[in-house]
């Protein structure tokens, strides 16, 4: 007899762990996937899964998703998170994938009730709707309140290995981690950066300056941003790890670095004249301790991801009242 197979959609975070481990304890073959985009971060997922001995797929949808925050049919939740769009996205991906991966069905950690916006009942049919194969959409936890689907009714999956749970609490899901053993999940807060109020300041500033292109996105979530004119940002590394990441995927515009002082790297984006180059310098110098007064700071021009040029600029430190009137935070 064929033995049927699931994608799951796996965030990392409790639920979808459990949604993976419970099938698979049940004997049930599962192929995790976690859909990556630029504030969708995988390294959670990644740690988790590995945690847990759960071979996970990771699938880059950035260009897509990105789409999805322009108009989403279900609006945002407090952020400018569009989770029932996004669900909806996610499991039609994870439909497209099924021939590749030799699945029939898809299955998420979806708690009925859990969320406030996406998770009631309605929210969960329009979810299904929009994905275009609510009928192979299973959700295991809840899966008993739920009306059945193809797996279901043709016996692919058994009723009995459903679940019941709903509603906020957490204590069923506790109770199921520790039957399955499962004693590394991560704190239900975090996760996806579109419920961030600083993160979403940062890509409010962005569509209001239409510059919302993949290359500005996906340098969103690091470093320390200021609105500098209509058309230039700086960006700011907060730490080593921060520096290397922004350098690696920063691929147009000017990079700068103080010479002989240990400290951040600078990344500029946009058109800019001498003026707002110095405005520039003058906060990102402000961000070196161990600079006295001042400082000459290498300036790189940067053309898809390669140097192409180089020129030094002294920067002097000024006042600090600078960075408040610059920095996109609510601080
Ligand atoms: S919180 Fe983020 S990742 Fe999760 S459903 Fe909402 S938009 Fe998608």
């Amino acid at each position: 007899m064929k033995t049927h197979k699931a994608i799951a959609l796996f965030s990392g975070g409790l639920d979808s762990i459990l949604a993976v481990k419970w099938m698979q304890s049940k004997g049930y073959a599962v192929h995790p996937v976690f859909f990556k985009a630029p504030y969708l971060l995988p390294e959670r997922a990644i740690n988790y899964a590995a945690k847990n001995a759960i071979d996970l797929e990771v699938i880059d949808v950035s260009e897509e998703h990105i789409k999805l925050l322009n108009n989403p049919v279900y609006g945002f939740g407090k952020g400018l998170n569009p989770c029932i769009d996004c669900h909806g996205f996610m499991f039609k991906k994870a439909a497209e994938l099924m021939p590749y991966r030799d699945a029939d069905f898809l299955i998420s950690g979806e708690v009925l009730g859990q969320r406030p916006k996406s998770q009631k009942r309605n929210a969960m049919n329009n979810v299904s709707k929009l994905s275009g194969v609510k009928d192979l959409i299973v959700r295991p936890l809840s899966q008993n309140l739920l009306p059945d689907t193809l797996p279901l009714r043709e016996g692919w999956i058994a009723k009995k290995d459903m679940l019941s749970i709903q509603g906020r609490g957490r204590l069923a899901q506790l109770a199921l981690a520790e039957e399955l053993g499962i004693v590394d999940f991560p704190s239900p807060a975090g996760g996806c950066l579109l419920t961030d109020r600083n993160y979403c300041l940062r890509l409010q500033d962005l569509k209001k300056h239409q510059q919302d292109d993949l290359h500005s996105i996906n340098l969103l979530a690091y470093g320390r941003h200021f609105r500098l004119t209509e058309e230039v940002k700086l960006i700011i590394g907060r730490d080593e790890a921060e520096n290397e990441t922004l350098k690696n995927i920063f691929r147009e515009g000017l990079m700068l670095q103080a010479q002989d002082y240990m400290g951040p790297l600078g990344f500029i984006t946009g058109k800019l004249n001498f003026a707002t180059l110095d405005l520039a310098l003058a906060i990102f110098i402000l961000y070196h301790p161990k600079v006295p007064k001042s400082a000459n700071i290498e300036v790189w021009r940067i053309s898809n991801k390669q140097i192409i040029s180089q020129t030094i600029k002294t920067a002097t430190k000024g006042d600090r009242e600078i960075i408040n009137k610059y920095l996109i935070s609510y601080l």
